[in-house]
C-alpha cells in the first residue's frame, strides 16, 4: 500500500469519513452526552486494535469514531452544560484540516511567513480589542490558558528580576511572591512549581461576599510578606472565575499593583470573551491597564482545543524572557522586521492554531462573535428566571452565562446535590456539575454551546425538579433505630 494513499481511496475516505461526521454534526443532540466510565471496558475496546496487519481503512475509521462517540463526553451537546468547553464551530474543524494537510512549522517566521503573520495580526487585534495601545502590543499563541498563565508568570519574573535569565531562582535572595484570588484556577499554582518558585510562593486571597478577591486580605498579605522579608512581584486577577464566574474588581487590583510594583496579570481565560460584545465589555473594565492577559480562544470563541492567547502590553518582555540563539534555526528574521515565534515562547516546533481563529472571523467577522456571546448570554439569563421560578434559589452574582445554584431547603443535607448530580449524569440527557458556594454545594451549570436553546433549559429545569421531587432525604434517626 501506497503511504500516501490513492487518490481514489483518499476520495472514498474522505467521503466516508464527511458522512460520518456530519451526522455527528448535525444530530450531536441525540446522543447520551455522558460516557460509560468502565476503564476495563474501555481499555478493552481499545485493545481491540491490532497493529500486527494494516487494517481496512473504513472499517479503521469506523471503529475510531465509534469509540469517540461511546466513550467521550459529548461536549458539542446542546446540553453539555459544562467547563467552557465548546461545541467546535465549522470553521475551526477545517482550519484544522487545512493545517494537518500542509502541517506549516511555525518555529521560525521564514519557514510559514503567512501563518506568522495571521498570528501577529491576530495578536495586534485582541490586544486592541482588550484596549492596549497601538505599538505597545505583543503576544504569542499557547496551547492553553496554562501555558499561557506560565508564559505570564515568566515575563512577570525576568520584568521584576533583570538577572533572572541568567541565574534564576538561584540569584535571588528573598522570596518572589504571586497573589491571586483563592478563586483562582489551579494552573497558577502548577506555573508556580514549574518554575521553581512552589506554590508557597502563590498567595490565595480569600474572596469577599460577591466572591471577588478580598482586596483588604490582600493589602495586609502583602504588607506582611514585605515584613516578613518576602519580595512580592505579581498579582493575578481573574476575570471569570473557573467556578462561578465573577470578575475581580480589575481597577482597584491595578491600583495596588501600581503601589507595590506588581506585574498585573489577568486572567481571562473564558471571561474575556466578553470584550466581543457591546454589553458585556463594561465587565472587564481595567483589563486595558494590565501588563498581560490570558485569552483561551477554544473557550468562548468555540474553535477547536488547543487555542489560547498570551498578550502582553510590554512589547520588549517575551523576547527578553525567551530569546535563545541556535546556529541551525533559519536567520531570514534578524535582518527583517519580523519575528521568531520561537524567540517569543515555551514552544519550538509550532502547530498554526491561529488559523482556528482567522478563519473564524473570515466566516463570522466580530458581528456574529457578539451575536453569538450575547445569545449565550441571554440563555443564562434565561436560565437564572426559569430556576427562580421554579424555587431554586442562586448563590453566585456572575452577570457572565454560569450559573451556580441549589434549593435552599436542602442546604444542610449534601446529599441532596451529589444525588441529583449522579442521576442527571447517569440518565445520559444532560452534563451538569456541582461545584461549593460559600461552602455549600451547588449546581453549576455554564452556556458553553452556541446552539443552547430556550428548549434545552426547559429540559434541563425539569429534569432538576422530578429530581427534587423524586429525592427521599438520608435521615440519621432510621440509621440509628437500624441500629437498635
Ligand atoms: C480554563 C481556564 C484556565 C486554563 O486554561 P486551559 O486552556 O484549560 O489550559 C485558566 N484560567 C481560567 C480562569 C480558566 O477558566
Amino acid at each position: 500500500m501506497e503511504f500516501d494513499l490513492d487518490k481514489q481511496q483518499r476520495e472514498d475516505l474522505l467521503r466516508h469519513l464527511q458522512n460520518k461526521m456530519e451526522d455527528y454534526y448535525s444530530e450531536t443532540g441525540k446522543l447520551d452526552v455522558t460516557p460509560g466510565l468502565d476503564p476495563g471496558q474501555i481499555r478493552a475496546f481499545v485493545d481491540k486494535a491490532d497493529f500486527n496487519k494494516a487494517n481496512n481503512l473504513e472499517e479503521s475509521l469506523d471503529f475510531v469514531i465509534e469509540g469517540m462517540q461511546r466513550y467521550t463526553v459529548q461536549c458539542s451537546h446542546p446540553k453539555y452544560f459544562g467547563l467552557f468547553n465548546p461545541r467546535a464551530n465549522f470553521s475551526g474543524i477545517m482550519a484544522d484540516y487545512i493545517t494537518a494537510n500542509m502541517n506549516p512549522q511555525l518555529a521560525a517566521w521564514s519557514h510559514s511567513p503567512f501563518a506568522n503573520e495571521v498570528e501577529s495580526r491576530l495578536i495586534q487585534d485582541f490586544g486592541l480589542k482588550f484596549g492596549y495601545k497601538t505599538g505597545s502590543i505583543d503576544g504569542v499563541f499557547a496551547a492553553g490558558g496554562a501555558e499561557a498563565n506560565l508564559t505570564a508568570i515568566l515575563c512577570a519574573l525576568d520584568y521584576t528580576f533583570p538577572d533572572y535569565a541568567a541565574n534564576g531562582l538561584m540569584g535571588m535572595s528573598k522570596r518572589p511572591i504571586i497573589y491571586c484570588s483563592e478563586q483562582a484556577h489551579h494552573s497558577i499554582n502548577k506555573a508556580a512549581k514549574i518554575v521553581g518558585l512552589g506554590y508557597m510562593s502563590v498567595r490565595g486571597i480569600a474572596v469577599n461576599k460577591e466572591l471577588k478577591i478580598d482586596v483588604g486580605i490582600l493589602q495586609k498579605q502583602i504588607e506582611k510578606d514585605l515584613a516578613d522579608g518576602g519580595k512580592p512581584f505579581m498579582l493575578i486577577g481573574t476575570a471569570g472565575t473557573t467556578g462561578s464566574g465573577e470578575i475581580d474588581d480589575l481597577p482597584l487590583l491595578k491600583q495596588i499593583a501600581i503601589r507595590h510594583n506588581l506585574w498585573f496579570h489577568v486572567d481571562a481565560a473564558w471571561g474575556g470573551g466578553a470584550i466581543l460584545s457591546k454589553k458585556l465589555k463594561p465587565l472587564l473594565k481595567g483589563i486595558e491597564e494590565s501588563d498581560s492577559i490570558t485569552f483561551d480562544a477554544h473557550k468562548w470563541m468555540s474553535v477547536p482545543m488547543g487555542t489560547s492567547l498570551l498578550i502582553t502590553s510590554h512589547k520588549e518582555i517575551l523576547a527578553r524572557t525567551f530569546r535563545v540563539t541556535t546556529e541551525y534555526m533559519p536567520k531570514e528574521a534578524s535582518a527583517m522586521d519580523v519575528t521568531d515565534p520561537y524567540t517569543h515562547s515555551i514552544q519550538w516546533s509550532r502547530r498554526f492554531i491561529g488559523l482556528r481563529v482567522y478563519l473564524s472571523l473570515l466566516f463570522y467577522g466580530w458581528e456574529g462573535y457578539e451575536e453569538v456571546i450575547d445569545h449565550q448570554t441571554r440563555m443564562g439569563n434565561l436560565l437564572r428566571e426559569k430556576l427562580l421560578r421554579n424555587k431554586w434559589s442562586i448563590l453566585n452574582k456572575s452577570p457572565l452565562p454560569l450559573v451556580c445554584f441549589s434549593d435552599e431547603s436542602y442546604k444542610d443535607d449534601h446529599n441532596f446535590t451529589l444525588t441529583i448530580l449522579q442521576n442527571i449524569l447517569d440518565s445520559g440527557k444532560s452534563w451538569i456539575s456541582v461545584y461549593p458556594i460559600n461552602k455549600i454545594p451547588a449546581f453549576r451549570v455554564c452556556i458553553t454551546n452556541y446552539n443552547t436553546s430556550e428548549k434545552d433549559l426547559d429540559e434541563l429545569v425539569d429534569e432538576l425538579n422530578a429530581e427534587r421531587e423524586n429525592y427521599i432525604p438520608f435521615r440519621s434517626d432510621e440509621i440509628s433505630c437500624a441500629a437498635d
